[in-house]
């Protein structure tokens, strides 16, 4: 599978873990909440850098608006990671984006099974928090 294929199956298997019982999901950088299917899957640093593509630390829900019309929005993105993660998560990903490599298909298969079953254990768990 390429990598644009496999990144189109991770990120809707991302964003339905992320969607709550009615599938909604919020923009991690304006806060609008919209059906998983009308989102996107956004990157802090682009995906061009194939090292940071799959990652879960670079990757948060974003409205089309934000991912796509203003450039993933970046200067809230990061301050929204900072404040999600910690300045020196922010940096480890610049730095991986720079020498990382990219991710095996295989290892990307194995997180979009993680999140496929993520999303069915918290179906099956009334008591968990969206
Ligand atoms: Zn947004």
């Amino acid at each position: 599978m390429d990598s644009e294929a496999l990144w189109k199956k991770f990120s809707l298997a991302y964003r339905k873990y992320k969607a709550n019982k009615y599938d909604f999901c919020v923009c991690f950088t304006c806060g609008i909440a919209k059906k998983y299917k009308d989102m996107d899957t956004g990157h802090y640093i682009d995906r061009r850098h194939g090292a940071v593509k799959f990652n879960p630390l670079n990757i948060e829900i974003q409205c089309r608006v934000c991912n796509r019309f203003k450039s993933g929005n970046l200067d809230i993105y990061k301050k929204n990671i900072i404040r999600k993660y910690g300045k020196e998560v922010e940096e480890m990903l610049q730095e991986e984006a720079r020498n990382g490599i990219e991710m095996k298909e295989e290892e990307v298969l194995f997180l979009i099974d993680y999140y496929k079953n993520l999303k069915l254990q918290r179906q099956w768990t009334p008591s968990t928090n969206q």
